[in-house]
């Protein structure tokens, strides 16, 4: 007899190992890692598997399952992606299945449910209690029910033991339905029903037709586009005979037509291209200094200022791979993959380009992947938010993370809590390709990589087309106050740089970093102010839905008139967020068009680029808004940027609050004087002589970096020692107490003093659960693999504790 074979597979679930199934021989035989098999995993749970391994070794545990169905003819996943796939499970520590969730399309992990039938046979509704009575009579009248419909009807979570119990009164009986959720976009066509294939019967039906007088155009109409020979969709029929969808059905019920249908992409772009631009002398000493460090180096920081033009660099870096045909990832924050830069790099590179990022639909990344894998000529530039790291590329030449300092590189909930831009240099290492981190404020950790001589280093300090960096003041609001000359939030200052910017018809960006009417709402007479019910935090007045709103979970209530707790309606606000600003403006400068962009007015596809269009078309005078609008976004007629309260920035309880403060405000300075003068930024602050404040002022990325170097050492942060998080959560505060007490104890045990907490953190309940943190750091010379093993054996053990397996661990490494 043969022996038996079998594959290990990983499951899109947190458990650490793969799981072994039994294949038949000739299943064996067709099988390739990298496939996906349908496989019944747990409570008879559905999952889509992917195969890392076909083997004969029997499992000696238990006993190998056999696997549903093989999903796929050929392989979608690489050995590269997986091994890529490993490095960061190992080093995020997390599972396997968990980056393997992360990475698959959503659409191509396939989900089953379970569906509940009735058994015609049984009639004995008396044996019935009350719940099962209930399920029984919905399946009188709809043939099947959801597991979710059953929840649904007894409205409750709970209902495994309901149906087995009908299972064994044989009631009912179960099957598990699966249903991959990616369909290919099918196009209707039309063709000439083949009876008509020669001149002689198309005469006949001709003539046949000549009574039915829509139906004798459509056909001569087909004929007409017909002669290119190219296929013909319905639609395009339709139009241009000017028919209605009935008519051609009705020559189709005739035999006349036949429809048939072809698979087209969701997502097309045009496939003009255009010359790059030519570099000026600065940019082309950067480009050449780029290529010259790659002899020696695989990554080079570029950092070039804002509006140097390192686009047009980037361009030229593409091209090149393009030219030895290679592949190109193109990373860039989620917000900033707006139309503008995709449209810019589509000038050139026409139809090489696809795009991958979550606001598009579950079906276009599919597609994206199948054209990755491919290789196809449309995939050889891929323009994408951080997830795109995980696309099967075969063939990368090289890797470009544009602004690559912004913290939206790093995914936090839920797990793999990669960086990608770390993650991206592995990936770039495995396909022997080149990479250019690009930013006008580097991380602190890229440029110190790069005074490590780790990266190459690259700067451009001219702006294109000379124009001038702006001229940043610094305003004193305690001078403004004491003199009153404040108007609301406005210095006299910043209004009257409004007003000539507005006389001479330029634009005005106001940046807000919080987003609401006001982040508190206070009675002046006994001092309570709304918390959240479910978070320890105070709700957000928002003034236009009139309504009190928590930013951590979405709960949401109605703006009361009296105070909760003594009654009195002497409810005040204090703070101010984007909407307040906006409010104000209108009150302002009643002739001018105001805008607001943050979370609530960008909801939705293209919510983002609505407004963006609107501001680029000059429908919009003032543009109020959150970072949002600090992330790469090239307008020519900006002239002024206010930043209204520079402090809240600087008061953030975070190792990174001084850094982040600094390239946020320098970027948001930076969408000024992109035309052809110099642009003026007004920074209004408690503060002015705030360090962080001075260098923004003076434009000196050199100081803050020495500086924040210096306190990163004295105090043992990165880029010196590295940090890894761990965060207990439940909803018993005790629990989570006791849990971090004792993980405190067994950590310190191993790493002494390195280890910092327990602590709480600012918002220590977030949907009804407690959070506590502890932090490890880990000196420079410390193992870095060996201190993650001690921390899963600790963790392990943790968990194997009863009473705290409920709570949620979660590990960080470069919590930052
Ligand atoms: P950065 O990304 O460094 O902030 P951009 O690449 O957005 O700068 O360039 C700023 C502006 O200058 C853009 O409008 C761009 O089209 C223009 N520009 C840059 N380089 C050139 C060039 N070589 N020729 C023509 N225009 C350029
Ligand atoms: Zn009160
Ligand atoms: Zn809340």
């Amino acid at each position: 007899m043969n022996s038996p074979y079998f594959i290990d597979v990983i499951l899109p679930i947190p458990i650490q190992k793969a799981f072994t199934y039994s294949v038949t021989q000739d299943e064996a035989g067709f099988i390739q890692k990298g496939m996906r098999v349908a496989v019944s995993f747990g409570n008879n749970n559905m999952y889509t598997g992917l195969v890392l391994d076909i083997h004969q070794n029997e499992p000696l545990l238990y006993e190998a399952k056999e696997i549903h169905q093989i999903l796929d003819e050929t392989p979608i996943v690489s050995s590269k992606q997986l091994s890529h796939w490993q490095w960061i499970a190992e080093y995020y520590m997390c599972s396997l299945g968990e980056v393997y969730k992360a990475a698959l399309p959503s659409a191509l992990l396939l989900e089953s449910e379970t569906v509940v039938f009735k058994n015609q046979g049984f009639t004995d509704e008396s044996i019935l209690e009350d719940e099962e009575f209930l399920i029984f009579e919905a399946l009188q009248r709809q043939s099947q029910l959801t597991i979710h419909q059953v929840a649904d009807i007894l409205g409750k979570q709970k209902v495994m033991p309901i149906i087995n119990q009908l299972i064994k009164k044989s009631v009912i009986y179960i099957k598990e339905e699966i249903y991959e959720q990616y369909r290919p976009k099918l196009e209707k066509y039309v063709r000439l029903h083949s009876q008509f294939a020669d001149d002689h019967s198309l005469e006949k039906l001709l003539s046949e037709l000549s009574n039915a007088k829509k139906q004798h155009t459509a056909v001569l109409t087909f004929f007409q586009l017909n002669a290119a020979k190219k296929a013909i969709k319905a639609k395009d029929l339709e139009k241009k005979a000017g028919i209605s969808s009935a008519v051609l059905k009705a020559l189709v019920d005739k035999n006349v037509f036949e429809f048939y249908h072809l698979q087209v992409d969701r997502i097309t772009f045009q496939g003009n291209s255009n010359p790059l631009k030519h570099l000026n002398e600065f940019q082309e000493k950067a480009l050449s200094q780029i290529q010259e460090s790659f002899l020696e180096k695989e990554i080079v920081l570029f950092h070039g200022i804002t509006s140097s033009g390192k686009t047009e660099v980037y361009a030229k870096l593409i091209e090149a791979q393009l030219q030895q045909g290679k592949q190109v990832l193109f990373l860039l924050p989620e917000i900033a993959l707006t139309v503008q830069i995709i449209s810019r790099l589509e000038q050139y590179f026409g139809d090489q380009i696809s795009v991958f990022h979550s606001k598009y639909s579950i079906n276009e990344r599919v597609e994206v992947w199948y054209h990755v894998l491919e290789n196809k000529p449309k995939a050889q530039i891929i323009l994408g938010a951080r997830s795109a790291i995980f696309l099967p590329f075969s063939n990368l030449g090289l890797i470009v993370v544009d602004e690559e300092h912004e913290s939206s590189y790093k995914q936090f909930e839920p797990s793999p809590r990669y960086n990608a831009r770390d993650a991206a240099m592995v990936l770039a290492k495995m396909h022997q390709a080149k990479m250019v981190l690009g930013s006008a404020t580097p991380s602190l950790e890229s440029y110190f990589n790069a005074t490590q001589h780790k990266y190459g280093y690259v700067s451009l300090n001219k702006r294109f087309g000379e124009v001038k960096m702006p001229k940043i003041e610094l305003i004193d609001l305690k001078e403004k106050q004491r003199k009153k000359q404040l108007n609301g939030h406005f210095s006299d200052t910043l209004l009257s740089y409004i007003q000539q910017a507005l006389d001479q018809k330029e634009q005005v960006i106001l940046f807000q970093n919080r987003r609401g009417f006001s982040p508190i709402v206070e009675c002046t007479t006994c001092g309570f102010s709304p918390q959240c019910p479910n978070c320890d935090v105070s709700l957000t007045y928002h003034k236009f839905k009139h309504e009190l709103r928590c930013h951590y979970c979405s709960y949401q209530r109605a703006m009361p008139n009296n105070c909760g707790a003594c009654g009195s309606s002497t409810i005040d606000t204090k703070g101010f967020g984007t909407e307040q600003i906006e409010l104000e403006l209108k009150a302002l400068f009643p002739d001018f068009n105001i805008g607001r962009m943050d979370l609530d007015t960008t909801r939705g596809k293209f919510g983002f680029q609505k407004i963006i269009g609107a501001f680029e078309a000059k429908e919009i005078d003032i543009l109020v808004g959150t970072q949002m609008l600090s992330k790469g976004l090239d307008f020519d007629n900006v002239s002024l940027v206010g930043i209204l309260n520079a402090d809240a920035m600087l008061n953030f309880p975070d190792f990174r609050a001084y850094e982040r403060a600094f390239q946020m405000m320098v970027q948001v300075s930076g969408r000024s004087g992109r035309a052809l003068k110099q642009g003026n930024v007004v920074i209004q602050t408690f503060n002015p002589e705030h360090a962080i404040l001075q260098q923004v002022a003076n434009a000196n990325y050199e100081a803050m970096f020495r500086e924040q170097l210096q306190e990163r050492s004295k105090y043992k942060y990165p880029p010196y020692f590295r940090l890894i998080k761990i965060t207990l959560k439940h909803k018993e505060y005790l629990k989570v107490d006791t849990g971090i007490n004792w993980l405190f104890q067994a950590l310190q045990g191993v790493f002494g003093e390195n280890v910092l907490g327990p602590s709480t953190p600012s918002v220590s309940r977030i949907r009804n659960q407690y959070i506590k943190n502890l932090v490890i750091k880990i000196p420079p010379k410390q193992s870095l693999s060996a201190t993650k093993k001690q921390v899963q054996k600790i963790k392990d053990t943790f968990e194997a504790v009863k009473e705290f397996r409920p709570i949620r661990f979660v590990i960080d490494v470069d919590a930052y």
